[in-house]
């Protein structure tokens, strides 16, 4: 009995590869560079989840290839957002370095969208199709930067259309162990242009932060949370379940080791984050997170979002990869961080 539960404490965690395809470009520079290696002898996809990179066996929960298209990606991860309807915290991550392909798998293009949009319009659709149940969705959306937290649904911008106070939220805990963050904006929706709405002033306020956009976001972990409360048509009972989804900073290390000043202490503080991450997946795999000590203080993104991480919720985590042989090294870097989290 005791064995049986721990299997399926651990079954609460699942990992997912998911490998993009190469630019044209960078398909130009294999083709031009005599010792680039055979891609297709370096890099198999077995069954099972199991995947062969550059000498090395990883074993996931799925690898999804470069040809995989999002409707597909989105299949694997649907039962997961249903359950959030069903009460339960849910949390996808999307884990890589800066150019892997977090924020395609996340949000996705406008003619493609990704995980974020459907996951929305899955949950209206279970809405609308249970008649026992009346549902109310709402959103935030923050960002977390080098250990602030900032509400990326401020509609006042200030200073002639920009947003670039500083704020830093503060995360209080209730004695019920739930959390919140004080005065953060929080959007009831009901429709999926609500939510492309929503999104579009999130991704404004984000931009005019930072003078240059792509560094910032690469540097900054997103954080949109739904939360969904259902009544009970005839009896009133009260379901909620959350589910967040996360776009996190680039995993990649700092190259440059003569850094200093922001730029180091951006990267010192994702690293710190990153792992701290990690740490706290582990320890939920590892043993439920009931005897062990689940580390939830060591980052601002663990302590925010301790109360969807734990052994009761389900986490899915996308390591993403950018498969050129230039970037192998950090890919090695986010299989083994992915295979430690399972
Ligand atoms: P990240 O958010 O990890 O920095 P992006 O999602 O911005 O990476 O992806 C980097 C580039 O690769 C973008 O131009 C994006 O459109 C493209 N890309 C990423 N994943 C895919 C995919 N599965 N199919 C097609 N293009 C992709
Ligand atoms: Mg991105």
């Amino acid at each position: 009995k005791l064995n049986e539960k721990i299997v399926d404490l651990q079954g609460n965690i699942r990992v997912f590869c998911r490998l993009r395809p190469l630019s044209s470009r960078e398909q130009d520079e294999i083709a031009n560079d005599d010792e680039a290696p055979d891609l297709k002898a370096a890099i198999q996809y077995l069954d099972d989840g199991k995947m062969l990179f550059h000498g090395a066996m990883y074993d996931y929960d799925y690898v999804f290839p470069p040809e995989t298209n999002q409707d597909t990606v989105f299949s694997e991860v649907t039962s997961a957002v249903a359950s959030a309807m069903e009460g339960y915290r849910v949390c996808i991550f999307a884990y890589g370095q800066t150019g892997s392909g977090k924020t395609h798998t996340m949000e996705g293009p406008r003619d493609d969208r990704g995980v974020n949009f459907r996951a929305l319009e899955e949950m209206f659709e279970i809405a609308s199709v249970n008649h026992d149940w009346d549902y109310d969705f709402s959103v935030t959306v923050l960002e977390v930067y080098n250990e602030t937290v900032r509400d990326l649904l401020v509609k006042n911008t200030r200073k002639g259309g920009r947003n670039d106070e500083p704020d830093d939220l503060a995360i209080r805990v209730t004695n019920k162990g739930d959390v919140f963050v004080e005065g953060l904006i929080d959007c009831s929706v009901e429709t999926p242009s609500d939510v492309e709405e929503l999104m579009q002033l999130a991704s404004r306020n984000r931009n005019t932060a930072s003078n240059n956009v792509n560094e910032h976001s690469s540097r900054s972990h997103l954080v949109l949370s739904v939360k969904v409360t259902g009544t009970h048509k005839t009896n009133s009972t009260k379901v909620v379940g959350k589910l967040n989804l996360i776009d996190l900073a680039g995993s990649e290390r700092l190259k440059n080791t003569a850094a200093e000043g922001q730029r180091l202490k951006e990267a010192q503080n994702i690293n710190k984050s990153l792992s701290a991450l990690g740490d706290v997946v582990n320890a939920l795999g590892t043993s439920g997170g009931k005897s062990k000590h689940v580390p939830y203080r060591n980052s601002k993104l663990t302590f925010l979002l301790q109360d969807s991480l734990r052994s009761s919720a389900k986490v899915l985590m996308f390591v993403n990869i950018n498969p050129a042989p230039k970037s192998a090294g950090e890919s090695i870097c986010s299989l083994n961080f992915a295979a430690r989290c399972r």
